[in-house]
């Protein structure tokens, strides 16, 4: 018996107001939503956070995500749509199955918000540079 939230929703146990299902992924609409038509895809296979994600099952995910979003912009016309998608608490997941946010956006005053200011003096084009080899080099493996 699994005690992740969204398995309990994928096996019914517990509701959600599924929108879409196939053989790999779920969506359903986000119980917490920031604006109407806030919904969350999923794996149905229980996997944390994108650490976990076989490239396969990313690529099945993400197949679906031009379909769920031309839905929501036929339904709503959203001024524009941000799609959200965190690993680990220090970056705001609150739910430990990987989860992919669809946020129609309508205005810029409703309460979600990602900015930040530009690390220019901190992070000089040759540190760049340096950093850029680093994660190069992990992607040869
Ligand atoms: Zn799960």
């Amino acid at each position: 018996m699994t005690s992740c939230l969204f398995c309990k929703i994928i096996e019914g146990s517990i509701p959600g107001e599924i929108i879409y299902e196939d053989d790999h992924v779920v969506a359903f609409m986000d119980i917490g939503p920031v604006s109407e038509g806030h919904l969350l895809l999923i794996p149905k296979t229980h996997r944390e956070n994108i650490y976990d994600m076989t490239e396969d099952e990313a690529a099945r995910l993400f197949s679906v995500a031009p379909r769920i979003a031309n839905a929501l912009k036929e339904e709503f016309t959203p001024a524009g749509l941000n799609l959200l998608q965190n690993n680990g608490s220090a970056a705001g997941q609150a739910v430990y199955h990987f989860h992919m946010h669809f946020i129609p956006r309508f205005d810029q005053t409703d309460g979600f918000q990602f900015t930040w200011d530009p690390k220019v003096e901190e992070l000089p084009q040759d540190r760049i540079r340096q950093i850029a080899e680093g994660i190069r080099s992990k992607l040869q493996n």
